[in-house]
C-alpha cells in the first residue's frame, strides 16, 4: 500500500499582535504564520510554521519538486527527500523551517489515510501535556503583565508562567516581582533573556532571580554560545534550571547543545528542527542524554509528537501562537487543569484550517 502524494501547496498570513510585543532581543506587531498542504490518496494534511512568507515560495516551488510523487505513508523517506533537495540552498533557518511545516503535514495526511489521530499512529507515552504560559513581554506594563500572568494561572490552571527579561536590566527585579505578586506563591516562575545578557550578566540576574523563586532560566546567553551556557549553568543553583534549543534546525544542533552539557532541560521547535519527524528523534537524544525536552511554541503542532515523546517536560503556550491558532484552526487545543489534550476521535492532527477567516491576512 501506498499513496502518492499528488500536490503540495503552501500560503502565508500575516497576523498582527493584540498588543506591541518584545523581548532581551527583538519587538514585533504582527506574526507570519505559513501553512503547508499535502494532498494524497483523496486526503489533504496540514503543516504551519512561524516564519517569513518568502517560505510559502520555498514549499511551493522547490520543495513540491522532491516531494510531490512520494509516498504520504513514509514520512521518513520523504524527510530524507527533503534532505537531499536542499544540500545547497542550506539546512537551517527559513529552510528547516519550510521542510518542518511539510513534515507535519504529511504526518497529518497519513494519520487520516489510516483514520486514526496522529498521537495514536506515533504510539502514545501520554494523553495529556502540561503547558506553561508564555508571554510577559518587555512591552508590557505591569497591569498588562500581571493580568497576563494571572490569568494562565487562575483561568487555565497553569503551574509555571514564563516572562522576557533582559532588555532593560534596571527592570527586571521589579517585573519579576510583579509577576511574582500575579501569580502567588504556588506557580512557577520562568524567565526567558532570549540570549541578550554574557555570562556576568546573567550571573546578576540569576541572583536576584532567586529572591522570587524563579525556577527557569532560558537562553540566559545567546544560544550559540555553549561555553557561556556551561558557565551558566555552572553557577545556576537548584532548583533553577537553564533551558536553550529553540533555533536548533538540526539534529546535529541538539546533539551538540547535549554533549556541551549547555542545558538542564532541552528545548526544540518541531516546526523549525525538522516537523514531527525529527522532533521524535531529538526527544530519542534527549532520552539518550538522560534530560527532560520541552516544545517551544506552536502548540497546536506539538501536541500530538509530545504525546508521543519519551522524556516530554512541557510545552510552551506561547500568548501570540496560542491566540493565533484558536482563531485560524477548528480543533486547537484549549487548555484544562494547565495541559492540552489531543481529541483522538478527529484524525491526524484534528485541525482544519479556516481558510475564509484567514483570507484578510493572506501575503502570499
Ligand atoms: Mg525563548
Amino acid at each position: 500500500m501506498n499513496a502518492p502524494i499528488a500536490k503540495l501547496t503552501a500560503s502565508a498570513y500575516r497576523i498582527p499582535t493584540d498588543a506591541p510585543e518584545a523581548d532581551g532581543t527583538f519587538q514585533w506587531d504582527a506574526t507570519t504564520l505559513v501553512l503547508a498542504e499535502v494532498e494524497a490518496g483523496g486526503e489533504t494534511g496540514i503543516g504551519f510554521t512561524y516564519t517569513d512568507a518568502s517560505a510559502a515560495a520555498l514549499i511551493a516551488k522547490t520543495l513540491a519538486k522532491a516531494v510531490e510523487g512520494a509516498d504520504a505513508l513514509a514520512p521518513p523517506a520523504v524527510f530524507a527527500a527533503m534532505q537531499h533537495a536542499i544540500r545547497n540552498i542550506g539546512r537551517d533557518g527559513l529552510v528547516a523551517m519550510a521542510v518542518s511545516a511539510i513534515d507535519a503535514a504529511i504526518w497529518d495526511v497519513k494519520a487520516k489515510l489510516h483514520g486514526v489521530a496522529l498521537a495514536t499512529l506515533l504510539g502514545r507515552a501520554r494523553d495529556a501535556v502540561p503547558i506553561y504560559g508564555s508571554g510577559g513581554f518587555t512591552s508590557y506594563d505591569d497591569a498588562q503583565l500581571t493580568t497576563q500572568l494571572a490569568g494562565w494561572v487562575e483561568r487555565d490552571g497553569c503551574g509555571m508562567v514564563k516572562m522576557k527579561v533582559g532588555a532593560r536590566d534596571a527592570a527586571d527585579p521589579r517585573r519579576m516581582a510583579v509577576a511574582r505578586r500575579a501569580i502567588g506563591n504556588t506557580a512557577e516562575l520562568f524567565i526567558d533573556a532570549n540570549g541578550a545578557l554574557d555570562a556576568k550578566g546573567a550571573q546578576r540576574l540569576t541572583k536576584l532571580a532567586h529572591d522570587y523563586d524563579v525556577r527557569w532560566f532560558e537562553e540566559p546567553v545567546s544560544s550559540d554560545d555553549l561555553a557561556g551556557l556551561v558557565r551558566v549553568r555552572g553557577h545556576t543553583a537548584a532548583p533553577m534550571e537553564v533551558a536553550a534549543g529553540e533555533y536548533a534546525a538540526t539534529l546535529d544542533d541538539v546533539r551538540l547543545m547535549l554533549a556541551a552539557g549547555a542545558v538542564d532541560v532541552q528545548q526544540a521547535d518541531l516546526t523549525r528542527c525538522g516537523g514531527v519527524t525529527n522532533f521524535l528523534r531529538a526527544a530519542a537524544l534527549c532520552e539518550a542524554f538522560h534530560t527532560d525536552l520541552s516544545g517551544h511554541c506552536a502548540p497546536a503542532m506539538h501536541l500530538h509528537a509530545a504525546c508521543a515523546a519519551p522524556r516530554l517536560r512541557h510545552l510552551e503556550w506561547f500568548h501570540d501562537h496560542a491566540r493565533i491558532e484558536a482563531m485560524l484552526f477548528d480543533g486547537a487545543p484549549r487548555p484544562e487543569k494547565g495541559a492540552i489534550s489531543p481529541d483522538l476521535s478527529r484524525p491526524g492532527h484534528g485541525l482544519t484550517f479556516r481558510t475564509a477567516d484567514a483570507a484578510r491576512y493572506k501575503v502570499g
